[in-house]
């Protein structure tokens, strides 16, 4: 059998590779296994996302990860699958690696403008033979000597005119077609580009939506000389929950709480995932009293929340989590910000929990 030799055309991505020999098969499972392995040993449930994760770490092929990983591993808190999600997106994922959907949807729409150019620049050529074909002909008509030949002249500038207007619109109906198209595009790469700035989990932002828009908030806070807040939130002893209820229960309390975050806050403020069982709500134009009075409603209904298991109505119990909000100062870049925000938080844990620390809250 002829066994096609992959070495020279090998890919980058251990996922990318289509044609495999027995060598690359042996390799592969090899990978596989240890990539089963690993999710086992971290009690990550090996979805096609973190399967991807782990396999790439295992095969080594992405330096990345693998130091991502590492830290993980090496590190001292826990992780979750939320982590593993988080590598993926950031440098697994179809937009990030630019050879999927939304990069796909880019080469294409760059085919298209080019499609297009090519479209205007044969009509403007079109043109230009026209006008060529027109100049020659009006010599030609100064030099005509009798009726025959001017009608002769006359009805090949008739001929001239109708394949022009042939032409014209030909082009309107490809450039309309190309219009389409490029819309058609356009709403698929805002789709795309929306997913990735998304947590699938909860389906509120994730943490590189709320890192681009807290830049993005400090900014316009600053232009208008408005003040501004920022919340972080951890769930308390979520641990409890996994380790009582199992994990699946504890994504269900993730979304629910994902949920009351986005409906309690106003249109212009951003709620995000900012990690695991952590998260994040960025209040433009807020005080700090004001926006401890936001975060306290929110505290309170999680706290009053009645939660219970969804088949046998068991109740799950109360679940709190401890919030730390502070307020925007003059000197703050985004990183001293959310320290402060976390210092707040920190604090609501060391008091006791299930509580809000503000910035006067000494
Ligand atoms: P504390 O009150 O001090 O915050 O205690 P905690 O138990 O909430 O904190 P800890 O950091 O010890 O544990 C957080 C847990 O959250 C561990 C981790 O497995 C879990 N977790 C992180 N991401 C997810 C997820 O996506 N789904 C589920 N079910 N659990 C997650
Ligand atoms: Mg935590
Ligand atoms: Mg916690």
């Amino acid at each position: 059998m002829n066994v096609p030799d992959t070495s020279k055309t090998a890919s980058k991505s251990a996922f990318d590779s289509k044609v495999v020999t027995n060598k690359d098969y042996e390799v592969t499972v090899k990978f596989a296994n240890t990539a089963l392995e690993l999710a086992n040993t971290h009690s990550i449930p090996p979805v096609p996302k973190a399967y991807e994760v782990w396999y790439t770490y295992a095969s080594g092929t992405d330096l990345k990860v693998k130091t991502e990983i590492d830290k993980l591993i090496n590190g001292e808190s826990s992780f979750g699958p939320y982590d593993i999600e988080l590598i993926h997106s950031e440098f697994l994922s179809s937009l990030t690696k630019g050879n999927n959907s939304g990069g796909e949807t880019s080469v294409k729409l760059e085919k298209q403008m080019v499609g297009i150019l090519d479209l205007m620049q044969s009509h403007i050529k079109s043109g230009e033979d026209y006008s060529g074909t027109l100049n020659q002909t009006m010599g030609e008509l100064s030099d005509a000597e009798n009726p025959n030949q001017v009608k002769k002249i006359i009805e090949f500038l008739i001929a001239e005119n109708t394949k022009m207007r042939d032409r014209t619109s030909d082009l309107a109906t490809n450039l309309k077609r190309s219009k389409k198209q490029i819309q058609t595009m356009q709403t698929k790469l805002k789709k795309a580009q929306e997913n990735e700035m998304r947590d699938s989990l909860t389906n509120i932002s994730n943490r590189r939506w709320f890192e681009q828009s807290l830049v993005k908030e400090i900014a316009v806070a600053r232009e208008k000389k408005t003040p501004m807040c920022l919340a972080l939130i951890d769930i308390d002893h979520f641990k409890r929950v996994n380790d009582t209820y199992g994990h699946v229960i504890g994504d269900q309390v993730l979304k629910f709480f994902g949920s009351l975050l986005k409906k309690s806050v106003k249109g212009g403020d951003i709620v995000a995932r900012y990690g695991g069982e952590e998260f994040a709500a960025i209040l433009p134009n807020t005080e700090v009293a004001n926006a401890k009075v936001l975060i306290e409603n929110i505290r309170t209904q999680l706290e009053s929340a009645k939660l219970s298991l969804s088949r046998s109505r068991q109740s799950i119990g109360t679940v709190t989590a401890s919030f730390g909000v502070t307020q925007l100062r003059d000197n703050d870049i985004p990183e001293t910000f959310v320290k402060r925000a976390d210092k707040r938080l920190y604090e609501a844990k060391n008091r006791g929990r299930n509580r809000t620390v503000g910035d006067n809250d000494r």
